[in-house]
């Protein structure tokens, strides 16, 4: 980020804009929605600002911008689209310490100004850098159609209901209060009356929740994905979105966790491989303990919840401490490794089942299980299999699987940094060795990448 968006106290202080024509109109419209004294220099202004001036809401002064007229404001606006006159604009705010914006012009400016959606006191500024004005224009039409015309007046009535929702307890309840007001009991009575209707919609709801019995907490086991936070179920953002507490395993990236509550607090009890890990009775004691303390607690788990996620033990935990809990399902890792490859997992005549097989437990297949996986045609997927690769193509050939048999390994699968590996059984081992993958990584035994397609954005081959 080159620019860091605030918001600036504007009222009852100087906005200085030079300039009269179309590109000071076009400001002076955005700066006109605020409560600050507006100073415009032109010496021929357009018909607008002359009416504005008239109907007194900005000060007109017929000259030109001298130095001293920057004095004491909070902001400039070089808006005579004149290089020269916009640069000596420039030089007098630096001198003068007031940040300035020369309309068009990025390199010069101190300052960018966003495209507003305006709901006051809700004020959603977006900005591009510069970069894509007409995707920041698009988002502006979308966030326009999607924010109701009364959220300025439900914010209104909110700011000054703060204090009575005092009396519910701060946390999980008085969230649940300002939801129920701005999801359906604040735009209902807004619709059907105004700021009085809202009034009184406001206090029968607190009435309502105060009544309410005190909310138990829950554990909701939610599957973070792959880790590209586009690859959330919506379930999961939402879930994110209420949680107290985020308990999570390492494989969750940094970009799902954002998306987490700001106020929640994220405790991170990852393992690393074979490393050092909270042991898992810690995790249980973990979740029950927020839970009974009313928390809603979420339990996000890199892929889905319940593939190879320890699922089974910790629901039995927060079962037997008589608590409450969901699963949210989410996209495996398999299932992200055959998009980057361009394969589905079962097809018709070619494989009509899947095993989803863990590398840790390798060693602990029966002798008909490596029989069966070894049979032509079968595909498997195989998870925390890096380390356990050599034994399990070992096996696999000893009990006479195909060495051709085409094998896939994708490192990163769904998220940033994604790289697919073709091999076959008897090159996997050196081939992954040497591709030095340090990712998670998935093994696709039996698929081969569907390079033919050039419609496979960020596969990229890196031995075969
Ligand atoms: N519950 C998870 C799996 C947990 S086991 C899921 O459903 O995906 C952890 C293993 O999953 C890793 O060692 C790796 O083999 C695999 N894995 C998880 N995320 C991955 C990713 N983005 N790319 C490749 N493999 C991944």
């Amino acid at each position: 980020m080159q620019h860091f968006p605030v918001f600036m106290a504007v009222a009852g202080r100087r906005i200085v804009v030079a300039g009269g024509g179309e590109a000071a109109c076009a400001k002076l419209r955005l700066l006109l929605r605020t409560e600050a004294q507006i100073h415009v220099f032109a010496t021929k202004p357009a018909l607008e600002i002359r009416r504005w001036a008239e109907a007194g809401r900005l000060v007109l002064h017929r000259r030109a911008l001298e130095a001293p007229d920057l004095s004491g404001a909070v902001l400039a606006y070089g808006a005579e689209e004149d290089r020269a006159a916009d640069g000596q604009l420039a030089e007098w705010a630096r001198a003068a310490g007031v940040p300035h914006n020369i309309v068009d012009d990025l390199d010069r400016s101190a300052f960018l100004t966003p495209a507003l959606v305006d709901r006051d006191p809700v004020v959603v500024a977006i900005g591009t850098e510069g970069a894509a004005p007409v995707l920041a224009r698009r988002i502006k039409a979308d966030l326009e159609e999607r924010l109701p015309t009364s959220l300025g007046m439900l914010a209104r009535a909110a700011a000054g209901f703060r204090r009575a929702a005092e009396a519910l307890p701060a946390g999980a309840a008085r969230r649940a209060f300002w939801s129920a007001f701005f999801e359906t009991a604040g735009p209902e009575a807004a619709r059907n009356g105004g700021a009085g209707e809202v009034a009184d919609a406001l206090r029968r709801l607190l009435g309502r929740h105060l009544a309410r019995a005190p909310r138990t907490g829950f554990v909701e086991f939610v599957g973070a994905g792959p880790g590209d936070p586009d690859l959330l179920t919506l379930r999961a953002r939402r879930a994110l979105d209420r949680a107290d507490v985020v308990v999570h395993d390492r494989l969750v990236t940094a970009g799902v966790l954002d998306l987490a509550r700001r106020e929640a607090l994220l405790i991170d009890v990852g393992k690393e491989g074979f490393g050092p890990s909270t042991p898992q009775e810690a995790i249980h004691a973990l979740l029950v303990e927020h839970a009974r303390a009313g928390r809603h607690v979420v339990r996000l788990k890199g892929g889905d919840p319940s593939v190879f996620g320890r699922l089974e033990e910790e629901i039995a935990a927060v079962e037997s401490a008589g608590l409450a809990w969901s699963v949210v399902p989410g996209i495996t890792a398999a299932s992200a490794a055959a998009a980057a490859i361009g394969q589905p997992l079962t097809a018709r005549g070619r494989n009509a089942g899947l095993r989803l097989l863990t590398g840790h437990d390798a060693a602990g297949l029966a002798e008909h299980d490596w029989r069966a996986l070894a049979r032509p045609g079968e595909v498997a997927a195989i998870y925390m299999g890096r380390r356990a690769a050599r034994r399990m193509q070992g096996r696999l050939l000893m009990h006479g699987a195909d060495p051709s048999t085409p094998v896939s390994v994708v490192e990163n699968a769904g998220r940033a940094g994604q790289r697919v590996l073709a091999t076959t059984l008897a090159r996997l081992e050196p081939d992954l060795s040497d591709a030095g993958m340090s990712g998670p990584v998935l093994i696709l035994y039996g698929l081969a990448p569907r390079l033919a397609g050039a419609a496979l954005p960020g596969l990229e081959e890196v031995a075969s």
